[in-house]
């Protein structure tokens, strides 16, 4: 599948978890293929499996024996061509085009349809633009047929081949398509696989709530259908949203993901299992629990080595590697790197190979091989630059500023770093679009539904209201009654509704470790008070980070480090006036927004938070030793955009730290 196109998929190249192989019949090997897109909608195989499903549950078609007979035909062929298509795509599309005239000889347009299908999924392997055409005629034929059932089918290969030509944004409208056509068909086998493809797109495109809330209605039709494997498809899809970066709920990943090896391993799905010990394995690493990844990702190795499945075991070399250089053993990473590499070269995939090469040249770097680094990241730089793709870009840049930096070549690692900026800002650009233009979606959406929900009352009283006039009156009671209680149900419902929404929502904008919100949470946040701006209403921000933080890991652990950044959020979280909020930015760096505040009062307050933090008594930690945090303040100005706020409030931390650290500086 082509890798996401410019993503801004937030996580790193470093850490991946898996797609896990649907489909009526498993296909060993199939998920693992390229683990490193897994989280791109896995369409070809949802697809097939939705082809299988409809031929399963006998949708009225055969009429006459002849009829039955070619079913027969047809449902083994295209289950032979979905069997083949990974391995031999050429081979599926034949067996697929046998299917389209076995059934075309038994007049069966529907069955046409089906294996047509086929046809078009299998061409999307071999060549997506010639899919295209293929997928439009299929939509049409079903759309004319009335079948919206074969009309969700043809829509999932579009947007399969879109997502394959690299354009995602595409591919998530023709998966609403797909889901609105299943919705139609009421054929709830395809609307759960359609659910499952959008929820996934939705999580590409960083709409984790509604991610989770498409998933969650795959699976519970999934479990209602008794189909096993798109339970485990959409448990698997939901444990990846957790995963993620942003969202962050390691521990509720893991958890799904153990029940899935645990299912896996009770059916002795050897390539699922391998995808379930991978995919903890990352959420492990993802936490910080370095030790523990490292014996899943070698049972996830041994697994994908016994199967063979080259990819699989290059990405757990990868990933074992990235492990062991963190855990500072480059030298014992390199090999496997080298070996990952060699595996993604010899399979042709360049994006994971471009991938390893990030990676690699960090080890090399820490072994003292600049050179040979920066030879890799050169490489990789060339591929990102082509795939249009800034974070990959940023870490290309930032992994070369910090060679030339360490031979002191400071002309490069200046412009390199001016790169990694650069890369940076495109990427906070595109986030800023994205986001900008999702809340405003959301935002309609939800004015739209309200005026409907009051339409809906308005009427339904307005016409009890005519009938009651001509009514007895105690007739006319009970109807006022009705009325009364439609309206109650139908706010109780809005009210439960919008819970739900909230819960999901705050799960997403939470940052896990403090419990304050995320960086996304705190930016959205920001986001609305800059608009406020506007209207002439004063906002002040304050950026902060602990000092020395690196001292504190080393001295005290990685956990040690974590419990001081609950106590400071703490602490600065009791601290602040009723309507200013703290965010966790990353790693040991906060941001306060502060509406209605001025320079003056912030400053007094980010002085007041110094001294508390610089006051405060960390457990165990020795009586007389310290904590300090710098702070950068920055006021809102009529015209600015987040951006500028936070720059100037980044410049005054840094300079805070210039000027010796543990103080308050404003920008
Ligand atoms: P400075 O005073 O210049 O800010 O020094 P510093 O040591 O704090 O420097 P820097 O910001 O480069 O280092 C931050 C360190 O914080 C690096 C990283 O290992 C660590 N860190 C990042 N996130 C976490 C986390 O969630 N928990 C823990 N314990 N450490 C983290
Ligand atoms: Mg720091
Ligand atoms: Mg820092």
């Amino acid at each position: 599948m082509a890798p996401p196109e410019g993503s801004k998929f937030p996580q790193g190249a470093e850490h991946m978890t898996r797609s896990l192989a649907p489909g009526c019949t498993p296909r060993p090997g199939a998920a693992v293929r390229n683990p490193s897109h897994h989280r791109f909608p896995t369409a070809k195989r949802i697809c097939a499996r939705m082809l299988a499903a409809c031929l399963a549950c006998g949708v009225p078609m055969a009429a006459s024996a002849q009829h039955a007979r070619a079913n027969g035909e047809v449902s083994a062929l295209l289950s032979r061509a979905e069997s083949v298509q990974l391995k031999n795509p050429q081979q599926a599309l034949a067996l697929a085009q046998r299917a389209v005239e076995v059934a075309d000889r038994a007049g069966a347009r529907g069955l046409v349809r089906r294996s047509q299908a086929a046809v078009c999924e299998a061409t999307v392997d071999i060549d997506p633009q010639a899919a295209l055409p293929l997928a439009d005629d299929g939509e049409q034929a079903s759309r004319a047929a009335g079948d919206m059932a074969g009309v969700a089918r043809f829509l999932g290969c579009r947007g399969y081949a879109l997502e394959r030509l690299g354009k995602p944004h595409e591919a998530a409208l023709v998966h609403e398509g797909a889901v609105s056509a299943a919705e139609r068909a009421s054929d709830r086998a395809s609307l759960a696989d359609a659910l499952a493809l959008r929820g996934e797109s939705r999580h590409y495109h960083g709409r984790y709530d509604e991610a989770i809330a498409d998933l969650n209605r795959a699976y519970a039709l999934n479990l209602d259908l008794g189909r096993k494997d798109g339970q485990h498809y959409a448990l698997n899809a939901i444990a990846n949203v957790y995963s993620d970066g942003n969202v962050a709920e390691f521990d509720k990943a893991i958890a799904y993901y153990r029940q899935l090896l645990r299912d896996n391993e009770a059916a002795g799905l050897r390539s699922e299992v391998a995808t379930a010990l991978f995919n903890i394995a990352s959420a492990n690493v993802q936490k910080g629990r370095l030790d523990e990844a490292l014996p899943d990702f070698r049972r996830a190795m041994a697994i994908d080595l016994e199967l063979g499945n080259p990819a699989g075991v290059a990405e757990s070399e990868r990933s074992i590697g990235v492990v062991l250089a963190r855990q500072g053993r480059a030298d014992e990473a390199l090999p496997l790197m080298d070996s990952a590499l060699a595996r993604f070269d010899a399979a042709g995939d360049e994006e994971s190979a471009a991938r390893v090469r990030i990676s690699r040249a960090r080890a090399l770097h820490a072994l003292g091989r600049g050179r040979e680094a920066l030879a890799d990241l050169v490489v990789a730089e060339r591929h990102f630059l082509e795939r249009h793709n800034p974070r990959l870009l940023a870490q290309v840049y930032e992994a070369q500023a910090a060679i030339h930096a360490g031979a002191g070549d400071w002309r490069r690692a200046y412009e390199a770093l001016g790169a990694y900026r650069k890369a940076q800002e495109a990427l906070e650009a595109r986030a800023r679009e994205e986001q900008g233009s999702r809340l405003r979606v959301q935002f309609d959406t939800a004015k739209k539904e309200q005026e409907n929900r009051e339409l809906l009352i308005e009427n339904a009283l307005r016409g009890e209201a005519l009938r009651n006039a001509e009514r007895v009156r105690s007739l006319q009671r009970l109807t006022i009654l009705l009325g009364a209680a439609l309206v109650v149900l139908l706010a109780a419902m809005a009210v439960l509704q919008v819970r739900r929404g909230r819960h999901l929502r705050r799960l997403a904008m939470t940052d896990e470790l403090t419990g304050v919100p995320n960086r996304r949470g705190i930016l959205e946040r920001l986001e609305r008070e800059v608009a406020a701006l506007r209207d002439g209403r004063a906002l002040a921000v304050i950026a902060f980070d602990v000092d020395h933080f690196k001292r504190i890991n080393d001295v005290h652990g990685h956990q040690g480090g974590d419990r001081v950044l609950e106590s400071i959020a703490d602490v600065v979280a009791r601290h602040l006036p009723p309507a200013g909020r703290l965010g966790r930015m990353g790693g040991e760096e906060f941001l306060i927004v502060l509406p209605a505040c001025g320079a003056a009062a912030a400053s007094a307050l980010a002085e007041d938070l110094r001294a508390r933090v610089a006051g405060a008594r960390f457990d165990g930690f020795d009586a007389e030793a310290r904590v300090t945090i710098s702070l950068g303040v920055s006021e809102g100005a009529p015209g600015d955009d987040i951006e500028a706020l936070l720059r100037r409030a980044d410049a005054a931390l840094y300079r805070a730290k210039g000027e010796g650290r543990d103080r308050v500086v404003l920008g």
